[in-house]
């Protein structure tokens, strides 16, 4: 008898095993339909073996799916991952299958030419639309809008049978890539980096690679031209291009049009379900050759990846923390090792993980030494707020309200940049000194002046702002404390009335069509003052931007997890380094409470190397990443007191284990969540140590209720 193995989308660690009915033929990567209780569910086959005699009666799958085989390697990676991060490898396989979900769009309707059948009266207007259509296929609409006629005139050759409808399946053409189409002239050190990521592509095997480069210096030139340099000398290559915002996609996409005369598919959460369903065919056929995609394209069933760039690399927005908890940088790395693929790190401030990896020799090192043409870095000055504090209820300290005049007044552009949304991060009580929190959540309500409204960050709770205290119940009494984006740009408008300003953050923009909007208003000269979160200081590319002003550049030093200084050194090195991309030089300012602060000093002295040598330092005295490896278990339920029992049950179970330590169980920064109280334990481990073995040895010894959430966190980046 033949048995199959099933990846199923169910939190349990194993594949199903199904019998494989007579005639049929299986093999991995197979989808198929397998009874669960009373339903029917998609799976895909990981294994299929002969058995003799087993004395267990399995169900038999009930029959096979219409739908492409997933790759080989592609179950490689999935089965990969689940193990890597401690996941469900059924639901790892099913992020895998996600284009799938919505239904193949519907067929599609167009137009062509009967024959050779001309028009009774040949108008001007008929006459365009024949010769637009010529020998084509295309839609009524579509050959209205290029022959630049009404669609009456289009429906007049139908009626009168010049012109004939047909109905054809929606299958998405890729054009392929052209290589030659408009190649860059690169400079010395981006043509060394392209060869050397071409060489590998077309050496083949796993070559990881960390480019680093200042921002501006050309990174992205140097991948496309390794790109171009892959197809050339194979043309069935796939290559894959990870950016960490959706709102990035589009300035690349076009970039990667213009490069090579044709647009590359594109895959993210935003994509529509139908138009997502023809990339993965495509990408499953091998009919598309360039994506670029958020973390989730990872998942795609490439056919022939040869080259995965994961650019601004160092960005935890690559860390998925909701479902399936995982980082896309690393995940990239694996699907590159599994592939035999080139992978290239991109950015200009490496994650202290990617820097101790190309320091030892595991990744080629490529650098990009100084900005592209005559662009200078920003002169960086820090601006002591002791000595010269804003007044009262304002931000802006007198010398950088005196440089943003100064840049208005030569008609350039200001960013100045917080990141913080909404108008004040805290509102309490000046009778009581309640604060506003969400009823049942342990974070502070945010106000929001654009909406009147106050609003919970973490879980979308929002109220109107009351009269009265919610604690003391006296009128009027409370206050909005510190500054949002929305409160800076107020402070703007009362300084500058003339000058045209804008806010940049997930509220005013929340979809990617606003932001491109609002960025390509930005970058065409038609906004004076940018007041923006972090969702502005990546990757965009404004010619008349000049100075930067950084509200609190102590912001993301206070609080402090593992990765909060580092994270303020790459935040604040990204958002200053948005000034002077052109010829013109730029400056940033930041200003600071704590001006002696080592990331404060290597930033203004532009010493990257000083602030990754101290800390360095500081991580390797304390053995933590990247000179050990951390996981976080996360316990949350409604119920405190089966939580508090799971955390005791695990506490006292922790396998024997050398160079690694437990921490807590402990209440989480956050110990209330939507209802859900919630408790941690963080575990140390020296790097040599089998960190997933230990994981699941321990996990293994207790019982999770039903009523507890557990989650793994294999290398966490919030420690809330
Ligand atoms: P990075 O990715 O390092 O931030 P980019 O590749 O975006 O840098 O380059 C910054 C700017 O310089 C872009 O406008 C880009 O078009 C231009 N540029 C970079 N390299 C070249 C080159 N070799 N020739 C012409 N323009 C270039």
């Amino acid at each position: 008898m033949k048995v199959a193995s099933v990846l199923i989308p169910l939190p349990v660690s194993e594949a199903f095993d199904y019998e494989v009915p007579e005639g049929l033929d299986l093999m991995r990567g197979d989808q198929v339909a397998v009874p669960l209780g009373p339903r029917l569910m998609r799976g895909v086959v990981s294994e299929v073996r002969e058995t003799t005699g087993s004395n267990r009666r399995l169900k038999p799958i009930d029959h096979a799916l219409d739908e492409p085989r997933l790759p080989e390697r592609t179950v490689d990676f999935v089965e990969w991952a689940a193990r890597w991060t401690l996941s469900p490898p059924g639901e790892m396989a099913a992020a895998a299958l996600k284009g799938l979900r919505a239904p193949r769009p519907r067929p599609e309707r167009r137009v062509r030419l009967v024959g050779e059948r001309a028009p009774v009266r040949p108008t001007a207007a008929r006459t365009a639309v024949l010769d637009t259509l010529g020998e084509r296929a295309m839609s009524g609409a579509e050959l209205a809008r290029a022959a630049g006629v009404s669609s009456g005139v289009v429906k007049g050759l139908l009626d009168e049978g010049v012109l004939e409808v047909i109905v054809v399946e929606a299958v998405a053409a890729f054009d392929p890539p052209r290589p030659d189409h408009a190649p860059a002239a690169l400079n010395p050190d981006q043509a060394a980096a392209a060869d050397a990521i071409a060489a590998a592509t077309q050496a083949g095997g796993f070559a990881p690679f960390l480019l680093d480069g200042v921002t501006g210096s050309g990174k992205t030139e140097a991948y496309l031209e390794a790109a171009a340099r892959t197809l050339q000398a194979d043309p069935t290559a796939q290559i894959l291009i990870l950016l960490p915002e959706i709102a990035l996609t589009q300035a690349l996409i076009a970039r990667i049009t213009a490069r090579f005369g044709a647009a590359p598919a594109e895959w993210h959460s935003g994509i529509a379900p139908p138009r997502r369903r023809q990339v993965w065919e495509a990408v499953a056929a091998g009919r598309c050759n360039i994506v670029v995609g958020a973390r989730s394209a990872l998942f795609l069933p490439y056919v022939d990846l040869r080259l995965l760039v994961v650019d601004e690399e160092h960005d935890g927005s690559f860390k998925q923390e909701e479902g399936l908890v995982y980082h896309g940088r690393d995940l990239a790395v694996a699907r590159a090792r599994i592939e035999g693929a080139t992978v290239v790190l991109a950015s200009a401030t490496p994650s202290l993980e990617t820097l101790w990896n190309a320091r030892s020799g595991r990744y080629g090192w490529l650098k990009l030494d100084a900005r592209h043409g005559a662009a200078r870095l920003p002169d960086i000055a820090l601006l002591d707020l002791r000595t010269c504090p804003p007044d009262p209820q304002t931000w802006l300290s007198q010398p950088l309200r005196e440089a943003i005049g100064e840049t208005f007044a030569r008609g350039e552009q200001t960013l100045l940049f917080l990141n913080r949304r909404g108008y004040a991060p805290v509102v309490l009580c000046r009778a009581c000194g309640h604060r506003m929190t969400a009823p049942d959540t342990d974070s502070w309500l945010v106000e929001h002046r654009y909406t009147g409204r106050l609003v919970c960050h973490l879980t979308g709770f929002t109220m109107a702002r009351p009269r009265l205290c919610p604690a003391c119940g006296v009128a009027d009494t409370l206050v909005s404390v510190g500054p949002g984006v929305e409160r800076v740009e107020e402070e703007v408008r009362q300084l500058f009335p003339e000058a045209r300003t804008a806010v940049f953050s997930s509220d005013t923009v929340p979809d990617g069509k606003s932001a491109r909007a609002l960025i390509q208003r930005m970058a065409e000269g038609g906004i004076d003052i940018l007041v923006a979160t972090q969702a502005a200081a990546k990757g965009h590319n404004f010619p008349l931007l000049t100075l930067v002003g950084v509200v609190d550049a102590d912001l993301g030093l206070r609080g402090g997890d593992l990765r909060a200084a580092e994270r303020t050194f790459q935040l604040l090195t990204q958002a200053t380094g948005r000034a002077g991309r052109a010829d013109r030089p730029g400056r940033a300012i930041l200003q600071t409470w704590t001006p002696e602060h080592p990331v404060l000093l290597a930033l203004a002295a532009g010493d990257r190397d000083a602030f990754v040598a101290a800390e360095m330092a500081e991580r390797e005295a304390a053995s933590l990443p990247p000179f050990g490896r951390l996981a976080a278990l996360i316990l949350s339920g409604e119920n405190a007191v089966a939580v508090e029992k799971l955390a005791r049950d695990l506490a006292g179970s922790i396998p024997n284990a050398e160079r690694l330590e437990v921490y807590g169980p402990a209440d989480a920064p956050l110990g209330l969540v939507r209802g859900r109280r919630r408790k941690r334990l963080l575990v140390r481990a020296d790097r040599d140590v089998d960190l997933q073995g230990f994981l699941r040895a321990w996990l293994a010894r207790v019982k999770v209720p039903g009523s507890v959430r557990l989650s793994v966190d294999v290398d966490p980046y919030s420690f809330l």
